[in-house]
């Protein structure tokens, strides 16, 4: 089974940690670029028409600002290009002011059954900072809104280790969610570029990101409460009460083929990867269909590597016999002396093939990484 990744790069505000490419909502014409969309996907490679797929996921950007019944052009552009499952995973990511019960209603009478909320923090001084135009309130309504809904997993995402964040207020934040009833819960760590405006006040001494350590016992702290209260911490910062983990997202780290509709958006079937170019203009200009295609000719060997990485994202692991059939012998077997190494320092376990990080390699998981990359990639 495939799945389907649907970009909508557009967004009314940029947040002020935001270093993707997209563009202002206000003016465009979003009817023209889900026009584009639709082209593109009934334009799919013949290869891929008429393929099973069991995961739909509209991202950004913000997709929730996509009028319902444009929506439903897009998947009904899908099913009329692929076999879509009537169980198939359709989520769609929301910015808390987007979502209110009628929207919620029409989103789920759509076939979307997964809303995931851009709630960031529930510390209205840290949303200003990241120019989120939501307040803790809004988010914990659209919350609300979304659990009464007939929408069946809601999640939200949250930051760690943003200037200033209190442990005690972050933890809080992370209980009322759990406690209003969410399913999932994404845990992602501060990342600062220097081209963004939490960059730019960063490098001026004006804002001071936590400090790393400070940072790994807040996620700690945060996914011990989160499993004390039912949730698998099924992947580094990914946390689900049983039955929701986001099947999508577990194509990318499982290595399963997928393809993505929209400018920027990525690609990964019949044994190639690709991108589509990031150019909005020539997508709209009426060529969505015909989008440049940038390939991506990485050696197996570092296919390889990328796919055991993305693995031991997941508390499962990863099993090398199955990646080294598909890789080949470059990669790690059970028995390698570098894997016992890493075990005696408490960061992997080995289990027959199956090779996990412990908690301690997933706080540490990039040098775990870099001691696994093959040596030919180092250099
Ligand atoms: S909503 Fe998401 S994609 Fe849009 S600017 Fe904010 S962080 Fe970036």
């Amino acid at each position: 089974m495939i799945g389907l990744y649907l970009h909508f790069p557009y967004c009314t505000v940029r947040c002020s940690y935001c270093d993707f490419y997209l563009v202002p909502a206000r003016g465009n014409d979003l009817r023209g670029y889900v026009a584009a969309l639709c082209d593109e996907i009934r334009r799919v490679d013949p290869r891929f028409r008429g393929r099973a797929a069991d995961t739909v996921s509209f991202g950004g950007g913000t997709p929730s600002l996509l009028p319902p019944a444009l929506l439903a052009g897009v998947l009904e552009s899908i099913r009329d290009t692929f076999a879509l499952g009537g169980d198939a995973e359709i989520s769609l990511e929301a910015n808390p002011e987007d979502l209110e019960a009628r929207r919620l209603e029409e989103l789920a009478g759509l076939g979307v059954n997964r809303v995931t909320l851009g709630v960031q923090t529930l510390d209205d001084r840290l949303l200003g900072v990241l120019r989120r135009s939501h307040t803790a309130w809004r988010a914990m309504q659209a919350v609300a809104a979304a659990r009464a809904s007939p929408v069946r997993s809601v999640g939200a995402d949250l930051i760690l280790g943003l200037p200033g964040q209190g442990r005690a207020e972050a933890l809080a934040g992370i209980e009322r969610l759990a406690g209003a009833g969410i399913d999932h819960l994404s845990l992602y760590l501060l990342e600062i570029h220097p081209r963004t405006r939490l960059g730019r006040a960063v490098a001026l001494g004006r804002l001071a990101p936590l400090p790393d350590e400070a940072v790994a016992t807040l996620y700690e702290e945060a996914a011990d409460l989160l499993v004390a209260r039912g949730f698998e911490h099924y992947e580094i910062s990914n946390f689900a009460l049983p039955g929701h983990r986001s099947r999508h997202n577990l194509k990318y780290w499982t290595d399963q083929e997928y393809l993505g509709f929209g400018p920027s958006a990525h690609s990964y079937a019949g044994g190639e990867r690709w991108s589509n170019a990031p150019r909005l203009r020539a997508y709209l200009s009426g060529s969505g269909g015909r989008i440049e295609r940038l390939d991506d000719p990485q050696p197996r060997s570092v296919r390889g590597a990328e796919a055991l990485f993305t693995g031991l994202r997941l508390s499962e692991g990863v099993d090398l016999e199955a990646l080294r059939l598909r890789y080949g012998r470059g990669l790690p077997a059970a028995g390698d002396p570098l894997l016992a190494d890493l075990a005696r320092a408490g960061l992997v376990e080995v289990t027959g093939n199956r090779l996990r990080l412990t908690r301690r390699g997933r706080l540490l998981s990039n040098e775990v990484f870099e001691r696994l990359m093959p040596p030919a990639q180092l250099t």
